[in-house]
């Protein structure tokens, strides 16, 4: 049976930075794609931080930026809305069909071998001094020393559905996207717990997209890009985003998880290039020292550099979310009237893209806005503004 050091179920963003640095720390990688193309089909909107994309160790490709000008973003609630400065935020808009590719590249220059429309099938521990798991896969079997979970959120599925949201995301080309304007629309009757957004790509192109609890992500979709005017469609993709949070014990035995897989994208957004990017380059690196020490023990140091560098604000994130989702479109309106313009600004002028709960805080501090949030969350709005 072909054997490896490590083996990562899942040739995504996060699959691929473990790999990448695994095979960095000299140990041989295998990564298992179970689509026939890796990067494709995209289902990502692709908008990330330029400091998030950096600290991953990545300069885009120029075929894998879409945008660099996003300059502001609306907000809107059902019948009112404001606009945030974008220009402190740093972002851009990435194509994650050229940009895992990139990484793909990066990590085979390393030595890690990715193979594609191989799908993992299962993954079982021998109990020998040999190898420890046997992973079966579409092409065959294979043994690994450390097996690195990065499916996705289909690996999250199977064990918890209560934090998943169904979202529907369309390539759309209009006149009504605007270059430098990203749009995010509230609405807790069409969009439970989430919104509709839209990421420009270009004048008159972008990624339209929703999501929410329990809906028909296609029609809910469908009528706001009907509310919107004159378009073409010309792709759609659906997928589900995980909006909980971190699961716990992403480490046992040799078996690492990462990424979408390890609920490490945002609970605000599930935006998760940056912050499940990171859960693989973090995990890779542990697997290498733990493999390079012979110490298993060094594992565990993934799972608390993770957690040391987004656990904080995924709490406040995960606070943020429990009141949207106590929120109807009323209070939603109410509590964007609540907020002065002041306060807005001040929200533009200290924003960070991936650790916005702090922008948040400055919304919500807002003399009626903390009333409002006070009355949904109770005391615990304490943590997430600083009430006196
Ligand atoms: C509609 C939508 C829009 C989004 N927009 C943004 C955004 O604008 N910005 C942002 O930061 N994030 C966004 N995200 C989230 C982001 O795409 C994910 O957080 C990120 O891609 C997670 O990376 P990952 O490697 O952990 O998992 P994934 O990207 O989900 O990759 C998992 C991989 O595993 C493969 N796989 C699954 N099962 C198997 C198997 N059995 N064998 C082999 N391979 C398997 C899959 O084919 C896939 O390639 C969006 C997500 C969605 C759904």
């Amino acid at each position: 049976m072909p054997g490896y050091d490590v083996i990562v179920a899942g040739g995504s963003v996060s699959g691929l930075l473990a790999a990448r640095e695994a095979a960095a720390g000299g140990l041989s990688v295998a990564v298992l794609e179970e689509d026939s193309e890796i990067g494709t089909p995209e289902h990502c909107g692709g908008l990330v931080s330029i400091a998030g994309i950096r600290n991953i160790g990545i300069v885009p490709d120029a075929s894998a930026v879409e945008n660099t000008k996003i300059a502001r973003a609306k907000i809107l609630s059902p019948s009112s809305g404001f606009e945030i400065s974008a220009e402190k935020q740093k972002v851009m808009v990435l194509d994650r069909r050229a940009f895992d590719k990139q990484i793909a590249f990066q990590a085979q220059k390393l030595g890690a071998e990715i193979k594609v429309k191989c799908a993992m099938r299962s993954f079982s521990k021998k109990e020998d001094d040999g190898p420890t798991y046997i992973v079966k896969t579409s092409e065959g079997d294979l043994v690994c020393k450390y097996f690195v979970d990065a499916r996705g959120v289909a690996s999250i599925i199977a064990r918890n559905r209560e934090g998943v949201l169904q979202s529907a995301q369309y390539e759309v080309y209009a006149p009504w996207i605007e270059r430098d304007t990203i749009e995010v629309a509230f609405d807790n009757q069409r969009y439970p717990g989430f919104f509709a957004w839209i990421i420009p790509t270009a004048q008159g192109s972008g990624k339209v997209g929703v999501a929410g609890r329990g809906i028909n992500a296609a029609s809910a979709l469908q009528s706001y890009i009907d509310g919107k005017g004159k378009c073409s469609i010309v792709r759609k993709v659906y997928a589900s985003i995980w909006v909980n949070g971190p699961m716990e014990n992403l480490v046992s035995d040799r078996m690492i998880i990462v990424g979408d897989a390890a609920g490490q994208s945002k609970p605000t957004t599930a935006g998760g290039i940056y912050t499940c990017g990171m859960g693989g380059v973090l995990a890779g690196r542990a697997v290498a020292e733990a493999a390079r020490k012979n110490d298993d023990r060094l594992l565990a140091q993934y799972e608390k550099d993770w957690r040391s560098m987004f656990g904080a604000e995924f709490e406040k994130m995960l606070l943020a979310r429990k009141l949207l989702e106590r929120l109807d479109n009323k209070a939603i309106d109410e509590l964007f009237s609540a907020v002065p313009p002041e306060k807005i600004e001040e929200a533009s002028a200290s924003g960070d893209f991936d650790f916005h709960s702090a922008a948040l805080a400055k919304i919500l501090g807002a003399k009626s806005a903390t009333r409002m949030a006070k009355a949904l969350l109770g005391n615990e709005i304490r943590r997430l503004i600083d009430i006196s």
